[in-house]
């Protein structure tokens, strides 16, 4: 049972507000000249959108809905098209590109924490201003639990971000992720929370779980290459017995799990593990594919820091890329569920707009519309948000964006947004 706390408090608050004479939420009326709504498979001309609040409370011809707005405020985007603001399902607020281990360590041996969070302070504005109104943040890379204090300050008021969904510090086994390898008497900082055996995994997942994470992440994998068979091969950083049960305390204490999985092993091990998301997912195979489909498990495939990573690094990762682009087009094929995650932070979030990432996947076979889709419906449904972000529709958050073109016909429109709503909030308007 939860314990009568704080939270529970709030409500009884909330609740008890409007019979002590509070004004009633204020209205707001936007006029579309085009909408995509995050779920249908046609835009509509000439919408209108009622914004009580935080919430959209009608939708449907324009006509009609001003009718029930009697004083609202009119937002006119007649000359634009509107869609459910994006959902990016894997980012990094507190890392700012890292394509060698040297820009990595650099950041870990040489910026504070606090320094380091001043930074994704300034990066949850700039996910925001290009229409990003939720990311799942996976993983704060050796900077603790700052995430959920950039959450928590989001969330407050004090900075305008996304809402943030976060993952806190993720886990590998003693030696597996960086920092290794340098002078054995010292003791380095981990860009992970180290994890060993079953119990030590139980008690990771709690120790993540009391310091508020919403999502549990773990590397399922390293040290990638390409097999005699063409299959991009990996090794396997934990037992099966150590990620089941990861994947099994997270689960009984209401928490989803991501795996990083690059190569086929990896891949094979998360989808045994039981994993709710594969993230990057380079090295999946026909076979592996149907499982993930028959699973129901997400692929996010971050295919921005790909490229972005594949010249400085050299090696396997030109050759990654062209792996990923056909495993993208067999698990279109396939239906398996292909979700909007493109790696942000593991590239400058200064550098490039992360909804390039829409443009890769029309690259890659989508219609532009299925490439909205995975930004909006289907990155909602993986949060487990469905009923209230994701979709242009009456009880959602007005979390909205508007584009001047027609993404339909050109999608790197989306990387040229014009207006941002967050919360019935105008945050960018241009
Ligand atoms: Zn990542």
């Amino acid at each position: 049972m939860r314990p009568f706390g704080l939270a529970a408090l709030w409500i009884c608050v909330a609740a008890l507000a409007p019979a002590q004479g509070n004004p009633p939420p204020r209205e707001t009326l936007i006029k579309a000249g085009r909408l995509i709504d995050g779920r249908s498979d046609a835009p509509q001309a000439n919408v209108g959108i009622l914004v009580a609040g935080e919430r959209i409370v009608a939708v449907g011809p324009l006509a009609q809905v001003q009718g029930q707005a009697k004083s609202a405020t009119v937002i006119d985007l007649a000359a634009m098209t509107v869609l459910p603001g994006f959902i990016d399902t894997h980012t990094h607020l507190l890392l700012q590109g890292d394509p060698t281990s040297e820009s990595y360590d650099q950041q870990l041996l040489y910026q504070s924490t606090p320094y380091r969070a001043i930074l994704a302070a300034r990066n949850a504005r700039i996910a925001l201003e290009h229409g990003f109104t939720a990311i799942r943040d996976l993983e704060t890379e050796g900077a603790m639990y700052a995430d959920v204090d950039v959450k928590l300050a989001v969330s407050r008021g004090e900075i305008p971000g996304p809402r943030i969904f976060a993952a806190t510090r993720a886990m590998a086994p003693t030696g597996m992720y960086p920092i290794v390898g340098a002078n054995w008497e010292l003791e380095l900082p981990h860009g992970v929370q180290p994890v060993d055996g079953v119990e030590g995994a139980r008690l990771a997942v709690r120790q993540q779980v009391a310091h508020g994470a919403d999502w549990i992440k773990y590397y399922s994998d390293r040290r990638y290459y390409f097999g005699a068979d063409s299959v991009l091969h990996s090794w396997v950083n934990f037992t099966d017995e150590e990620a089941k049960a990861i994947v099994d305390e997270a689960h009984r204490l209401g928490r989803k799990v991501a795996a990083h999985a690059i190569g086929a092993d990896g891949i094979a091990a998360a989808l045994r593990a039981g994993v709710n998301s594969i993230e990057h997912g380079d090295g999946f195979t026909d076979a592996l594919l149907d499982e993930a489909r028959a699973k129901g498990v997400y692929w996010a495939p971050t295919v921005t820091v790909a490229y972005y990573v594949a010249g400085p690094r050299g090696g396997v990762w030109g050759p990654m890329i062209a792996a990923q682009k056909r495993a993208f087009q067999r698990g279109l094929q396939k239906g398996v569920k292909i979700v909007f995650g493109t790696d942000v932070g593991g590239f400058p979030w200064t550098e490039l707009n992360q909804a390039k990432e829409f443009a890769y996947y029309v690259q890659y076979g989508m219609t532009p519309l299925q490439a909205i889709k995975t930004a909006t419906a289907v990155a909602a449904e993986l949060l487990g948000q469905d009923d209230q972000i994701g979709a242009v529709a009456p009880g959602r958050y007005a979390d909205l964006v508007a584009v001047q073109g027609d993404p339909l016909k050109d999608i790197t429109e989306l990387e040229r947004v014009r207006f941002v709503m967050k919360g019935g909030v105008v945050y960018l308007s241009k």
